[in-house]
């Protein structure tokens, strides 16, 4: 039997009961590690992450706890090798797809380290001004102070490595012990990094907690200062924000659920601008970036009628010099999906698509490389198109987790507008075009119904970050289905992890809350 790996809880190492669930090679389909959680009583750990991790975390100043994302970052630099090991085998992604996840990551923390660095010796965050509520000194000033509770992540498994440190580097900084819930299917990597951090000692014991396995149960420890984190698909999210705990306690919910994002062309480019030719290379590299396992992957192309033959004949050509197949084998581009479970839901989704859309490249038409098509979870890049954007509903409702993405013509800029919106919230969308004002209404008609909108002109060609990466100085969720959360945007992150409260007193005593935030 495979090696049953342990969980991090109430400050012990502790294997669950029974077998557990096994983690597989997505590509030669072998076993690799199993996880349990059958049998850890979810309620003790709970406690003891909220008492023994938050008292140490609220015992630092910020600029402590910053050292501390430091001191973590330096941690998962030094074991890199593995990760990508484990990333390779458990992912089944190449070299450049594991970096997104590992060294995003890293980046991550390290950023959080920098912006906390700068947040002082203080144990609580003033939030606004003074206002005067008297003549005299009676005023009102506005505290931020870390929840005494912990936040519970659970997350999904496209980015075992960046999902958990995206969270946990502003949840720890704010002073809030964490408790990760990985995805099963790539709980491996979460699982290692948490032990090489825990073991090197750089964190307070119950600060960093890791339960893997079922969700079973985890939401019913909830309790009134907790937070929960949830990045995973609208269908679970809805399970979890009807959940009793959750209801009953008020629990402090975020939700990243699914995106429909998409790539907008301005008009008034012609198919031999650069700005025609930034949008078709940013779309085949988000398709075929981690298998378009992103949630911010391009999934719908909007570009004007008269130009959507030149398009689909452009993004055809560079897809099909993707390389699909074993990401050990050198000459490929693009690894596995995650499982063979997803490589089925993929299949499912590109036949759903088929009934309402035209394939313009057939990614069943890529030779796999240097693996079993019966075995491996790899599937070939599809890109769909259809000339009627208004009655190809399920274009616009069914996000299909893997390389796969809609061409669809529009007839004026309102047009593409309500199409965009057609996603009905969505994580980010890109716009392309040469034209600084019209670049710049389409922001801001988009940055209602997205959380990000990435504007791309020939002149910042070279220096743009990607429609996908998600930079810790941006804000990464979106409104409505997807998830209404919002995670990341340099120290914005840090409110979710605090409560704000309104002290009223006499000036003389906000003088002295200004002067040194008390030790909580
Ligand atoms: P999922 O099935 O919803 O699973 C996500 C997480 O929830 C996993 O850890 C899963 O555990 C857990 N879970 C499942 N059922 C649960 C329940 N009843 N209560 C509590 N937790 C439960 O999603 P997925 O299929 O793994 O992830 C893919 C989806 O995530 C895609 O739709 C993608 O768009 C979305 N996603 C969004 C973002 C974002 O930032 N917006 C980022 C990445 C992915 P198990 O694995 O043990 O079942």
């Amino acid at each position: 039997m495979t090696e049953l790996l342990k969980n991090f809880i109430g400050g012990q190492w502790v294997a669950g009961n029974g077998p557990g669930a096994v983690l597989r090679d997505p590509v030669l389909g072998t076993d690799l590690v199993r996880v349990s959680r059958d049998g850890i009583d979810v309620d003790t750990a709970f406690r003891f992450a909220r008492n023994a991790g938050g008292a140490a975390l609220r015992a630092m100043t910020y600029t402590e706890r910053a050292a501390m994302l430091g001191e973590i970052a330096k941690v998962l630099q030094a074991n890199r090798d593995a990760y990508y090991d484990i990333a390779t085998a458990n992912s089944g992604t190449v070299k450049n797809d594991s970096a997104v996840d590992i060294d995003g990551g890293i980046y991550t923390l390290g950023q959080y380290a920098r912006w906390g660095a700068a947040l002082g010796e203080q144990r609580a965050l003033l939030d606004g001004t003074r206002a005067k509520l008297a003549k005299e000194g009676f005023a009102s000033q506005h505290l931020m102070v870390p929840t005494r509770g912990v936040a519970l992540f659970i997350n999904a498994f496209n980015f075992p490595s960046w999902g958990l440190w995206e969270k946990a580097a502003p949840a720890l900084l704010s002073g809030v012990p964490v408790i990760a819930k990985p995805a099963t299917a790539t709980a491996w990597l979460t699982q290692r990094m948490v032990a090489d951090v825990v073991n090197a000692g750089v964190v307070p014991v119950g600060a960093l907690s890791i339960l893997c396995g079922s969700s079973s149960g985890l939401l019913d420890a909830l309790q009134p200062f907790d937070v929960l984190s949830f990045t995973g698909s609208a269908e679970t999210a809805a399970t979890i924000r009807a959940h009793r705990a959750v209801a009953a306690n008020s629990v402090r919910v975020n939700i990243e659920a699914d995106s429909l994002n998409s790539a907008l062309l301005l008009p008034g480019v012609t198919a031999d601008a650069e700005a025609f030719s930034l949008l078709v290379k940013e779309v085949v590299r988000e398709m075929t970036v981690k298998s378009g396992q992103k949630c911010t992957a391009i999934r719908r192309i909007f570009v004007p009628e008269s130009l959507y033959d030149a398009a689909a004949e452009a993004i055809s050509a560079r897809l099909a010099k993707t390389t699909v197949g074993n990401p050990r084998n050198e000459a490929v581009r693009m690894g596995s999906l995650v499982s063979r479970e997803q490589h089925q839901s993929v299949i499912e989704g590109i036949t759903a698509l088929g009934q309402a859309a035209q394939r313009l490249h057939d990614g069943s038409q890529h030779a796999l490389v240097d693996c079993d098509p019966a075995i491996a979870a790899c599937v070939g890049p599809t890109l769909f198109g259809t000339r009627d954007a208004d009655t190809a509903d399920v274009v616009h409702r069914m996000e299909v987790f893997g390389p796969v993405s809609t061409l669809l013509p529009y007839r004026d800029l309102d047009h593409a507008f309500t199409l965009a919106r057609r996603g009905e919230g969505s994580l980010v969308a890109s716009v392309y075009g040469d034209d600084n004002a019209a670049l710049a209404r389409a922001a801001t008609e988009l940055a209602d119904s997205h959380g990000r909108v990435h504007v791309i002109s020939p002149a910042i060609a070279a220096q743009n970050t990607g429609h996908g990466n998600v930079m810790p100085h941006s804000l990464h969720g979106g409104p409505g289905r997807a998830g209404g959360g919002e995670e990341l945007g340099g120290l914005r992150a840090l409110n979710f992890y605090h409560r704000r409260a309104a002290i009223q007193a006499d000036g003389a005593v906000l003088d002295q809350i200004i002067a040194a935030p008390f030790a909580p």
